[in-house]
């Protein structure tokens, strides 16, 4: 390493703590920020936005971006090169004014999508969203790429994803969850899913919320759990200060019991990146895809496992005596994994989840294209509805309106979701084998083997590896839609008294 890696890496880790006062000032909007804010916000907001861009792609990044040199044998360094010069080339085609536009139209129209999200208006928030598709259409443009604008939007979230792929892996997926599902459907055998919503007090689930956090390992040293209308993880420098949030629904337990797992899950990997690397790419996560998968493998193969659920069921039904006091733990086992398609994707069953992703990246992808104009998405997502699940929502509110990320201009994100569940089986189905015991580990209430293993091969390399490297070093062979067909086919078959 030479003095100019040095002065880059200086000058990106400064980068990074202004994004992380974006972040802050993003998490303080979801949480405390009293509505009257939302102007000042946005400006603010666009103002850092504006000063992390100019400060990543300054003419000076470029220079010591071609002085700087890394050891042979220096993998941190030679990470923190690579990434570091594809997040320069990246940025520095997107103009700074551009940077801030999407900053400030994101954080009015996310105040937007909330109102009309509450009183069903879809018309209120149209023209926010046309607003954002064409900013991000014009990022697309300056970005480049090879096939299709989309893809350039993709490549933030995911590096190197292209949706001519994303669209084959979701067919096949697609095709094997709905015979699967036709089979469920078909079952004489159904668990009983209304117990789960009856009624569950607050009161009772802000301690149980914590509980899950706590015994996952969740460092409220360095975290906190606050409440928000959708559910998210931030980090503010590294695992030093990683915030996760949560909503109570007090007539739908699975709400906040299993959205903490999730957060969580998100939060443990955040927790897990090398405090010594922070604010550079060796301190930071893979792609959105690889964290989706350690959110998806605390709520799911985890939090939604029979093991999981024989150590902590006995203490949940003693706080909710009322709903849960002549529920046995096979009962509620069995209700926790229903499938049944519906409206909400953030509420789908481990099944169906896939599909409410396919709706969403194949609408973006053509909003994107220019093929779906926006007044129509409202009819477009509801005929997708009918088509992938059998179900239409009965408003736009259960419907297109559902999801935050379009109002912050967040095209291109969605099929991480899917990518992650897909990528959260392959890691599982590995670390129960390295893990033999790992299911009558988990029957304990002890999640240490697994969180070892996740700190070991995923979490500590931070950008080392990109995602379709560290799934074949990890597993010993590329992405595949195997593990986690094995897994639902596996489990929902026991569930519903099938012939796997
Ligand atoms: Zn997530």
């Amino acid at each position: 390493m030479n003095d100019a890696y040095h002065k880059l890496m200086d000058r990106i880790r400064d980068h990074g703590r202004l994004h992380a006062v974006e972040q802050l000032l993003d998490w303080d909007q979801e949480t405390y920020m009293p509505s009257g804010g939302v102007k000042p916000r946005a400006e603010l907001t666009a103002l850092i936005s504006g000063l992390a861009h100019e400060r990543l792609v300054a003419e000076e990044t470029g220079k010591l971006l071609s002085d700087a040199q890394a050891g042979d044998d220096d993998h941190i360094a030679q990470t923190n090169l690579r990434e570091t010069r594809r997040a320069f080339e990246r940025a520095s085609r997107i103009p700074t004014a551009l940077v801030k536009e999407i900053a400030h139209a994101g954080a009015m129209a996310k105040d937007a999508w909330a109102k009309a999200r509450q009183d069903d208006k879809f018309q209120d928030f149209a023209p926010h969203l046309e607003k954002m598709v064409d900013l991000k259409k014009q990022v697309a443009e300056h970005v480049g790429y090879d096939t299709e604008p989309y893809d350039a939007l993709m490549d933030e979230f995911e590096p190197g994803a292209k949706s001519a792929g994303i669209d084959t892996l979701f067919a096949a997926l697609g095709e094997r969850t709905a015979a699967f599902l036709r089979q469920i459907q078909a079952s004489p055998t159904k668990p009983d899913f209304s117990i789960l919503t009856r009624h569950y007090p607050r009161a009772q689930q802000e301690p149980l919320s914590r509980r899950m956090a706590e015994c996952l390992h969740f460092d409220f040293g360095s975290g906190r759990i606050d409440v928000t209308v959708h559910p998210f993880c931030t980090s503010m420098g590294g695992a030093s200060d990683v915030r996760i949030t949560t909503r109570y629904m007090e007539d739908f337990l699975p709400a906040a019991m299993f959205g903490t797992m999730h957060e969580t899950g998100h939060a443990l990997y955040e927790q897990g990146l090398l405090a010594e690397h922070a604010f550079t790419p060796a301190g930071e996560a893979v792609s959105l895809g690889i964290h989706e998968s350690q959110s998806r493998m605390w709520e799911n193969l985890v939090g939604r496992s029979r093991a999981f659920w024989e150590y902590h069921y006995g203490d949940v039904q003693k706080m909710f005596p009322d709903s849960l006091g002549n529920v046995s733990l096979d009962e509620f086992y069995r209700a926790i994994n229903t499938v049944s398609p519906s409206f909400i994707r953030v509420e789908a069953d481990e099944l169906t989840y896939n599909l409410h992703i396919t709706l969403r990246f194949q609408i973006e992808r053509a909003m994107i294209k220019g093929d779906i104009k926006v007044a129509d998405v409202p009819e477009a997502w509801n005929a997708k509805m009918r088509e992938l699940l059998g179900v239409v929502p009965p408003n736009n509110t259960e419907g297109c309106l559902q999801d935050i990320h379009w109002s912050m201009g967040i095209f291109g994100y969605f099929p991480t979701y899917a990518l992650g569940n897909l990528y959260a089986a392959q890691f599982f189905d590995k670390a129960s084998t390295d893990i033999p015991d790992l299911f009558e580990r988990i029957a304990k209430n002890d999640h240490q083997p697994l969180l070892g293993w996740l700190r070991q091969n995923i979490h500590q390399h931070g950008q080392r590896f990109r995602a379709g490297e560290l799934i074949e070093r990890v597993t010993g062979k590329p992405l595949s839609i195997e593990p986690f067909m094995k897994h639902v086919t596996e489990k929902f078959s026991r569930v519903y008294g099938l012939k796997s």
